[in-house]
């Protein structure tokens, strides 16, 4: 059987959140052939304030690790299924071994990952019942190493193989399994990483990524007001903004697709007839009015700030420092320095447990005349290929932000001139994110 041009389609969670979602789904499947590999999340939220059932699943695991009393939760997340299954006329019983399954692992004492896993496995099971596609599970095609990384050889060598011999089939995202044969997940989001991978071992000609919102905006939508929609991103400009906290596809969905050269689409389930975005590897598409492509913020990170006299003619200074957080499997962002003056970013996650033990480590190794670490910084990226033809973009960005009243803290425009990262006090993120909105797009 030849499959020219199959496609993959990855389905969020607020997609697949309850019974009329899934009709929908279907729909949009069932509406093109080509539709043949499904990758499904968890039931997400079904209205705001309702609970995603991944974290109902965590919180499950947290009380049975405890000893607490699970029933009532446990009920609950039932409960959201049997309704899918009733809304979408399937037997009452369709799961009943599966939840006899979950509950004999918890009392066993399983992993939070195995627990997790399951929302995207149990979603799987309908949405291929109701489709009528052939359900492969995540975890005899999708592996990890014993480390805990993602085995890439190993699983695009099994997926391609078992994708040939099924025409049409439903994999659960988010989840594989190690050598050991235990279930492991990917980080939160993870679902967009397994279409990725999907797309890839299957050839699909592109990866359709369904979700809330009717394709990657300029802006997050919880700051700007109805925020346009960018109808081009490269791969590049896409990477740069999801790492920088624009949600919409995972940071390392990237990965698999570029190296196949598979273009993404980022398409709404409640409005499948909007344009959505495509991502690409390159693009003549010239945006003769924009400049930038987008702009995304991320809180909750620590400058560490070390001055010594003389520094610049220190040799191994700079290594002495990187030496020491790589010591502690530290990673930075960036790197800020002066003459005499040298700044690490860092997330401030990563400190939690160090932050004494480091700063103590680098008095030792490099006798400052002054070391301070400063929290509640946000970095926020201003990015677009537009940027390298333009003249003072930088100007009108710190233009932008000094004129909404915010002290920039830290300046880093990448050699590609693909984009212009600021650090600011994270409470003004949001202040400063519809200050450029405002500059480049227009209030
Ligand atoms: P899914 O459950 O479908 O994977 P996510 O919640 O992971 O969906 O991603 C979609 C959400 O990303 C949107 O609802 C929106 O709130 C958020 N978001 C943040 N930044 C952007 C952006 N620049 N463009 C579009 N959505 C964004
Ligand atoms: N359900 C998982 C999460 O909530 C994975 C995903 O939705 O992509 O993180
Ligand atoms: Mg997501």
């Amino acid at each position: 059987m030849k499959k020219d041009h199959v496609k993959t389609v990855k389905f969020g969670g607020s997609s697949l959140a309850n019974a009329e979602q899934f009709k929908k789904v279907a729909e949009i499947i069932k509406s093109d052939p080509n539709r043949a590999y499904v990758v499904p999340s968890a039931p997400g939220k079904r209205f705001k304030g309702d609970d995603k059932v991944t974290d109902m699943l965590y919180s499950l695991h947290g009380k049975a690790e405890n000893g607490e009393d699970y029933s009532e939760l446990f009920a609950q997340i039932r409960k959201r299924y049997d309704e899918i299954i009733e809304g979408l006329g399937m037997m009452r019983d369709f799961l009943d071994e599966d939840f006899a399954q979950i509950e004999a692992e918890l009392k066993n004492g399983t992993s939070a990952d195995y627990v997790a896993s399951r929302g995207e496995y149990l979603n799987g099971k309908i949405l291929s019942e109701y489709l009528g596609f052939d359900f492969i599970d995540a975890k005899d095609v999708i592996f990890f190493k014993k480390d805990g990384s993602f085995d890439e050889y190993k699983t695009n060598a099994v997926l391609k193989g078992v994708l040939k011999t099924r025409e049409k089939a439903v994999i659960p995202g988010f989840y594989g399994s190690d050598p050991d044969d235990r279930i492991v997940t990917f980080s939160r989001g993870g679902s967009d990483i397994t279409g990725s991978i999907v797309a890839r071992a299957s050839d699909s000609e592109l990866y359709e990524n369904w979700t809330d919102v009717s394709g990657f905006l300029m802006a997050d939508p919880r700051i700007v007001d109805d925020p346009k929609p960018i109808k081009v991103i490269t791969y590049r400009e896409l990477r740069e903004l999801s790492y920088m906290g624009a949600t919409v596809l995972h940071e390392e969905a990237i990965f698999p697709v570029r190296v196949a050269g598979i273009p993404v689409m980022i398409k709404n389930t409640n409005d499948p007839n909007a344009e959505g975005t495509l991502i690409v590897a390159k693009t003549d598409y010239i945006d003769t009015k924009n400049v930038i492509t987008g702009i995304a913020g991320k809180k909750n990170f620590s400058v560490i700030t070390i001055e010594k006299d003389l520094m610049n003619s220190a040799v191994g200074f700079g290594a002495e420092v990187l030496g020491i957080l790589a010591k502690h499997g530290l990673v930075f962002e960036h790197l800020p320095s002066g003459i005499d003056t040298m700044s690490v970013i860092l997330s401030s996650h990563q400190l939690e447990n160090y932050r004494d033990e480091i700063v103590n480590e680098l008095c030792k190794a490099t006798e400052p005349d002054c070391i301070s670490i400063e929290d509640g910084l946000a970095l926020l990226a201003v990015v677009g290929r537009g940027m390298v033809r333009e003249r003072g973009t930088a100007a009108r960005v710190f233009g932008a932000i000094a004129k909404a009243g915010v002290n920039i803290k830290m300046i880093d425009q990448g050699s590609s001139e693909l984009n212009i990262i600021v650090g600011i006090d994270e409470n003004e993120l949001e202040k400063a994110t519809r200050a450029i909105y405002a500059e480049f797009i227009g209030e």
